[in-house]
């Protein structure tokens, strides 16, 4: 079994080499790419050296969230996830044993999504796609979403979640970090909510979803989910009245429904992770090269004295591997 990582990130090289100069790419200028931070665009060789001083065998490659851009012309972001995947597929087709990827795909136009998800998967060997938590504001239960869900079950293809643009925090500070540290927790456990509550795990039962950061706050307040859905059934309670309309089972019989990667920074929270969604339900997930990256993550997960060997070759290789269908 192999090491596989399925948090981390390319800046496509043809984008740096287009913007570097103060040019710009399909109307995208440096802002959105974090080019101060070179590793992002490293070549595939000096990335595989890394990986080889991580202990990592396997990428499963995602693009720089900046790339997503849900909020521009439907058309124009066609063109940046197509150039984005074909990269990615480059490199996936150069470093077989080492590469694989998901794709990014333009889901403010859910037809346009589907066929890059089937064109990705199909001729480009992905094996599933990459999304921000929120369309332009609009949560991933809504109903305009579910042919795209139904097609993502069809296709058997992998889903990790990650935020992209502003985070919900920022609306109230711009301060010390914390749209990231805080708010990029936070837009995970909005997904896992509205995912849960809205129904989708129950109309589509053979997703794959894999939410970033550990899932956010998912697993701490999954306890007061649980209890807004037991209000929604009491009558003088309206603020939890569609609480439990859709949903039948507690949101936390879904916990196990979903994988969690491993961000987590201490041994404490990864433990809890563990024993709140199961030993199963975990994969390495680094964030590389980000400044927020779990440093050194396969020698730290392995050092660590309350995991069993069998819950370390969990994270590192089996669960990861059937997340991807490897
Ligand atoms: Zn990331």
């Amino acid at each position: 079994m192999a090491v596989i990582d399925i948090h981390n990130h390319v800046t496509p090289r043809r984008f740096r080499d287009a913007v570097q100069d103060g040019g710009t790419w399909h109307t995208l200028d440096a802002d959105v790419a974090e080019l101060h931070i070179p590793k992002f665009s490293i070549a595939p060789e000096d990335r595989i050296a890394e990986m080889d001083e991580m202990g990592v065998d396997i990428h499963c490659l995602t693009v720089n969230t900046g790339f997503f851009k849900y909020d521009l012309p439907a058309e124009v972001t066609k063109v940046i996830a197509r150039e984005c995947n074909e990269e990615l597929a480059e490199m996936m087709r150069e470093y077989p044993d080492r590469f694989t990827g998901l794709a990014s795909v333009p889901l403010q136009d859910v037809p346009a999504a589907i066929q890059e998800m089937e064109y990705a998967i199909k001729e480009l060997g992905f094996v599933g796609v990459t999304l921000g938590d929120h369309i332009n504001g609009r949560m991933l239960d809504e109903p305009e979403f579910r042919p795209f869900w139904r097609e993502v079950e069809a296709a058997g293809a992998a889903v990790f979640f990650h935020q992209c643009s502003a985070t919900v925090v920022e609306s109230r500070t711009e301060r010390y970090g914390l749209p990231n540290t805080i708010g990029n927790l936070t837009e995970r456990a909005i997904t896992f909510g509205t995912l849960v509550f809205g129904g989708v795990m129950d109309e589509f039962p053979d997703l794959k979803i894999c939410l970033g950061h550990a899932g956010g706050y998912t697993a701490f307040g999954i306890a007061r989910m649980d209890k807004g859905w037991r209000a929604g059934a009491m009558e003088n309670m309206p603020e939890f009245s569609d609480a439990r309309t859709i949903l039948e089972r507690a949101p936390s019989e879904y916990l196990s429904r979903f994988y969690y990667d491993s961000c987590t920074y201490t041994e404490e929270t990864l433990r809890f992770l563990l024993d709140t969604v199961g030993s199963d339900r975990v994969v390495l997930g680094t964030d590389y090269p980000a400044p927020m990256i779990l440093d050194d993550a396969v020698r730290w997960i392995n050092g660590l004295e309350s995991l069993t060997a069998d819950e370390k070759r969990a994270i590192l290789e089996d669960n990861p591997a059937r997340l991807l269908g490897r």
